[in-house]
């Protein structure tokens, strides 16, 4: 795995003109009383590190992860302690630089990794990747999972809409980084079958409006990191597949 924040300017130079660059972004924000505040960086990095490893067995032979996108806009979780939040445009403006950046350093095509789902967040990539494409002409790849035909192959609960810090993003970390989930209390959290997705769409602003007054929607109580190996196995895939479908794009479609 290579990661261009370990890599020298020397190493970066070397690569080949087919080199990909997957850039992850996630959010410092709250993620319930069990997970940590960098829970969607530590999934992004999962997601990107898993796409990386799909690229390869697929014929990528030039596959780097860039450093994550880590303080974004995060306003649904702006009441609790910890959150860092940018405004859509600000965050607009650092990802369109951050591909330019890559596309210097040789980047023949940039992968968004993305496991933060504030529609606010969300709405700045589409329209990062949207000036990055049409202003500078670059090829960047961006599966938005909350979308068909990407969202079809994830969980039940994460389809309800019901996914944050829930079963889905705590099985995730529970593989990546068990050390910073706080068993005794993940253990004994009710569930919060409230959906967030369907809560956005009425028009709710926060966490709290929407029905989490703790910051965490869905089943933490049934994460397992078995469970989050197999769902980041799931989302390298649907990176790479997103990969493949820009490049080989089918006519007609
Ligand atoms: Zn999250």
């Amino acid at each position: 795995m290579k990661y261009l924040a370990e890599m020298t300017f020397v190493e970066v130079q070397g690569l080949g003109p087919e080199a990909l660059a997957i850039l992850p972004t996630g959010a410092i924000e709250a993620h319930g009383p069990h997970l940590p505040l960098l829970t969607d960086v530590i999934i992004a990095r999962g997601m990107a590190a898993s796409a990386a490893r799909a690229l390869q067995a697929r014929g990528f032979a030039e596959v780097v992860v860039a450093p994550p996108l880590q303080i974004t806009p995060a306003a649904f979780a702006k009441g609790f302690a910890g959150t860092l939040s940018l405004e859509p445009e600000t965050a607009t403006a650092v990802l369109v630089d951050a591909i330019l950046s890559l596309r210097r350093a040789g980047f023949s095509r940039v992968v968004l990794a993305n496991a933060h789902l504030d529609p606010g967040h969300i709405g700045s990539l589409h329209e990062g990747v949207r000036r990055a494409r049409e202003t500078h002409g670059i090829q960047v790849t961006f599966p938005d999972i909350t979308r068909k035909p990407w969202a079809l192959r994830l969980s039940p609960e994460f389809r309800s809409g019901a996914c944050h810090a829930g079963r889905f993003e705590t099985s995730i970390v529970m593989a990546e980084r068990p050390d910073l989930v706080r068993e005794s209390l993940r253990t004994g959290l009710p569930p919060n079958p409230v959906s967030l997705s369907k809560a956005i769409k009425e028009g709710k602003k926060t966490f709290e409006e929407a029905g989490g007054p703790a910051a965490y929607f869905g089943f933490p109580q049934e994460a397992s990191a078995e469970e989050g190996r197999e769902t980041l196995g799931v989302l390298g895939a649907i990176l790479a597949d997103a990969v493949v479908a820009d490049r080989d794009p089918v006519k007609g479609e």
